[in-house]
């Protein structure tokens, strides 16, 4: 993970926000590479979702054809839509404060073990990456215990490093930045989303939420879908934009972010039918994953249990992804796609409803009144053929533009030996991205700067920059600029040499085969647009 972090750094896929500052937690920025690769995912999304889905043809696995659109919704938006959807009351972590260090942590991710030296026993906790945490305890056992490294073999250690979740007593718990034992809270909630001012009053009544997801802006807008467009149930919405959440420990690289974007659709249906459009999505979804790269078996579709799912939910699949900064076998969420029954349009029509009761009423404040009102606006669907009046079942594919991105990119870096221009083996580092989503599709040489190479070069540069991004470059010895395009991740390079000149063909070198052949001058484009695509 620390050569792959170091490469996005020094290629320009991403950098820490405010850099020069010192960055700030848990917000990360793009840079020229990164821009392109994150742009390409969420077009790849766009694209195979919604512009290109076939409105014709049933789609293997689905129960019938059905339609496709899109929206752009707002950031800030009424107040109103987070008090009923229940992102006030419970979009919350528990987390733990350090009384000592005032540290705060989130309880589920502080891990830590038991050990015993001296007559005394704790639980030590560390707040580090996983590669790092065996060598972090010992360093804090033993500087709790006051014992030298040579002494190391007074540590008794007992288990396994487990999370502090399941430790019930604090009082022998060491938190991560505390000298003595004791100083951790009860686990509390915190609210999870960012507060900004609306207007300039400037009181706590203009009060208004940063979305922590986009799907709200599309159930809002539901009917007005309905009524300005001819789109009939079963038909889904779609939305990609920024969401913000005040994760407490925002850690590993972009995984958790306290500012990231999110590829959201809504799908609306029959309730009849929802189960299997809940089972079509699922696999439609991971699929997805598998056709642009992240097809090995670090890439797993996990089934929620039925004692994980709220009741008014038949079923909710994560897809999960075996990032390298995880513990051996653990797995990282890319995309939940969950069944929310009629849950959210309903809450939004009457009122936020419990999700504890069964079936689902409205939640009633202390004055036996709806705790939090819903629009009042009738968001049924009123079937066109049979009539029927219904609200329509959600089945909702939530995705995260950044994880997803980080999964490709991890899955992308590769190491091997090749010889250098002067035969010597070389470890070569390698970007092996979908030619789909490579930031840069094709990089083009003179081999040498004379002998009117470079005017063909830049010819065929230009030729195939009109159509997607391509670089072109003269700097260096040969060997040395496939290395640079192998970093960066470009699908194929192509070089102009000395028969170039008397039988007008190139060369073509795929990264990851090192296959090289040769194609007419004037079919480059053709043929690299042909990979790419
Ligand atoms: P987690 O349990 O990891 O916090 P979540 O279950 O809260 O995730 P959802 O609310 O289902 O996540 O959000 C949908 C998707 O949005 C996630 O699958 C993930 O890809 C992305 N996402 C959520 N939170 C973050 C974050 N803090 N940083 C980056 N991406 C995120």
């Amino acid at each position: 993970m620390e050569k792959l972090v170091s490469l996005c750094k020094r290629r320009g896929f991403m950098f820490q926000s405010s850099e020069i500052y010192g960055g700030i937690n848990g917000f990360w920025d793009y840079g020229p590479l990164g821009v392109e690769l994150k742009r390409n995912i969420k077009d790849a999304w766009w694209h195979d979702m919604i512009t290109a889905h076939d409105e014709l043809d049933v789609r293997p696995g689905a129960p019938s054809t059905y339609e496709m659109t899109g929206l752009d919704c707002t950031i800030i938006m009424h107040p109103q839509v987070w008090k009923v959807s229940g992102h006030q009351d419970l979009f919350s972590d528990m987390m733990v404060d350090c009384k000592e260090s005032k540290g705060r942590y989130r309880y589920d991710q502080l891990r830590g073990r038991w050990v015993e030296a001296k007559g005394q026993k704790v639980f030590v906790t560390t707040k580090v990456e996983a590669e790092e945490e065996d060598e972090d305890l010992q360093r804090r056992a033993l500087k709790f215990f006051n014992l030298r490294a040579k002494n190391v073999e007074e540590l008794s250690w007992d288990g396994d490093t487990v999370s502090l979740e399941t430790i019930s007593e604090f009082e022998n718990v060491l938190a991560p930045e505390a000298k003595s034992v004791g100083s951790l809270t009860e686990p509390r909630e915190f609210n999870l989303m960012f507060k900004t001012i609306v207007g300039a009053m400037g009181t706590e009544a203009d009060t208004a939420f940063l979305r922590p997801e986009t799907a709200q802006g599309i159930f809002v807008n539901f009917k007005n879908v309905v009524d300005s467009t001819r789109v009939k149930i079963p038909f889904g919405i779609a939305q990609v934009g920024k969401s913000f959440r005040n994760e407490i420990t925002p850690r590993n690289f972009t995984f958790r972010s306290r500012e990231f974007e999110q590829m959201e659709i809504e799908f609306f249906c029959h309730p009849d039918s929802s189960r299997k459009w809940y089972e079509y999505w699922r696999d439609r979804r991971m699929q997805w994953y598998k056709d642009l790269g992240l097809a090995g078996e670090r890439l797993q579709l996990r089934d929620h249990a039925p004692d994980e799912l709220s009741h008014y939910s038949t079923g909710t699949a994560d897809i999960e992804y075996a990032f390298p900064f995880l513990p051996e076998g653990e797995y990282g969420e890319l995309e939940g796609i969950a069944h929310r029954g009629d849950f959210d349009l309903r809450s939004h029509m009457e009122g936020k409803l419990d999700p504890n009761t069964c079936p689902l009423e409205v939640e009633k404040g202390e004055d036996g009144k709806p705790k939090y009102r819903g629009s009042g606006k009738d968001l049924t669907y009123r079937d066109p053929e049979t009539n029927e009046k219904y609200l329509p079942h959600v089945i909702e594919p939530s995705a995260g533009a950044d994880r997803a991105t980080l999964a490709f990119l991890c899955e992308a870096y590769q190491e091997d030996e090749q010889p250098d221009d002067k035969g010597k083996m070389q470890t070569r580092v390698v970007m092996k991205l979908h030619p789909r989503i490579a930031p840069v599709k094709a990089a083009v040489f003179p081999l040498v700067k004379k002998e009117g190479m470079p005017e063909i070069a830049k010819d065929v540069y230009r030729a195939l920059k009109a159509k997607f991004p391509a670089v072109y470059d003269e700097k260096g010895a040969v060997g040395r600029r496939y290395r640079r395009q192998d970093e960066a991740g470009t699908p194929y390079c192509i070089t102009i040499d000395g028969d170039t000149l008397t039988d007008k063909t190139v060369t073509i070198r795929d990264r990851d085969s090192l296959e090289q052949w040769r194609v007419k001058l004037d079919d480059v484009v053709e043929e690299i647009a042909g990979r790419v695509s």
